[in-house]
């Protein structure tokens, strides 16, 4: 009988799990973002063109990478972030998979230019398809740039998939706001076809949350801050009177990092509950902090969803956060529901 059984080539096997990481222009902006971030950059350049289709590129004044490390970070599983599988659990940085690099390298054309703070030369390289096409030493600004070029240009049915530029814009937009809101200490500016979209200086959390969500936010956030020796909650909330009947300024950060939770934000609108109208949605802008042991980051390849070893007790804790915040504040519900 005839073995059938072979393995994928690289390049292959790269472009299927990029499948996982890298869905849309915006999934390489968050990676490359998060990236800068963790390479503990303090300015950071977002530029675009069309939309990420044709370009996404993230300039850093991070710690930079050597020559052989500016190569080894196109391989899958490559990381300097963990080493074993118990620091999965002590995670303080927003990568850990190792894998943003080797799929974005597999689905679209890379030029990457990096120095080490301290080093006379950096080195540049350019990698399609998972090859390196050329890499050489050469003169470039402390840091990182990393530019994505023709996304999925050597996979014509996920191209095709794309979705308008208004669209993705707005996809990439949005991961923006969730990296720059994290972390407002940092200096963010982000240009899409040579226009200035945003510029964010540092500065604190309300000055980052007024640049981002707008002017007549400041004179109406509620400040949030409650700890126990499990957790910390801190951030703001929006006065109810901001509430507004479309949904988007709700942003929910655990350890840094923007995550989706219908369950702590239910635990929002409860504490909310009869101060706004019911079809209507607050801003909160939470951060909630707690030991790395008691969350599972790792339960989706876009570390979207995690998992809290103790869901209710969180919710608990939110929720009166969020009460404490408003009555303190004396908020009352003032809102007539007739009109
Ligand atoms: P992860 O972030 O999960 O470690 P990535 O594929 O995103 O995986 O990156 C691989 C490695 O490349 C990182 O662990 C890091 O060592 C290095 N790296 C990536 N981006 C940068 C950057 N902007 N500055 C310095 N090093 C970087
Ligand atoms: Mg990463």
């Amino acid at each position: 009988m005839a073995d059938i059984i072979n393995l994928l080539p690289d390049n292959i096997a790269n472009q299927i799990a990029a499948g996982e990481v890298i869905q849309r222009p915006a999934s390489a902006v968050k990676e490359l973002l998060e990236n800068a971030v963790d390479a503990g950059a303090t300015e950071i350049q977002l530029i675009i063109r069309d939309a990420g289709k044709e370009l996404v590129q993230v300039i850093d004044n991070g710690e930079g990478m050597s020559e052989t490390d500016a190569r080894m970070c196109f391989e899958r599983h490559a990381t300097s972030k963990i080493k074993t599988i118990d620091d999965l659990f002590e995670i303080r940085t927003m990568g850990f998979r190792g894998e943003a690099l080797a799929s974005i390298a597999a689905v679209a054309q890379v030029e990457l230019k990096t120095r080490q703070r301290g080093e006379a030369l950096g080195s540049y390289i350019e990698i399609d398809n998972s090859v390196v096409r050329r890499q050489e030493p050469c003169q470039t600004a402390e840091g990182t740039s990393f530019a994505m070029k023709n996304l999925f240009f050597n996979v014509p049915a996920r191209r095709n998939f794309l979705k308008s530029n208004a669209a993705e814009m707005r996809h990439i937009v949005d991961e923006f706001i969730r990296v720059a809101m994290a972390f407002p200490q940092l200096q963010f500016s982000f240009t899409s076809n040579g226009q200035q979209v945003f510029y964010l200086e540092k500065g604190s959390l309300k000055q980052r949350v007024v640049a981002i969500l707008g002017q007549h936010y400041n004179a109406r956030l509620v400040a949030v801050k409650e700890s126990t020796d499990y957790l910390n909650v801190h951030g703001f909330v929006g006065k109810p009177e901001t509430a507004k009947k479309t949904r988007g300024d709700q942003f929910f950060f655990v350890n840094n990092r923007f995550i989706k939770s219908p369950y702590l934000h239910h635990a929002i609108m409860s504490a909310f509950a009869e101060m706004i109208p019911a079809d209507s949605f607050p801003l909160y802008v939470l951060f909630i902090d707690l030991d790395p042991a008691h969350v599972d980051i790792n339960v989706h390849p876009t570390k979207q969803e995690i998992k809290f070893d103790d869901e209710k007790i969180l919710y608990a804790f939110v929720q009166s956060a969020v009460k404490h915040a408003l009555a303190q504040f004396n908020v009352t519900p003032t809102l007539d529901f007739s009109l």
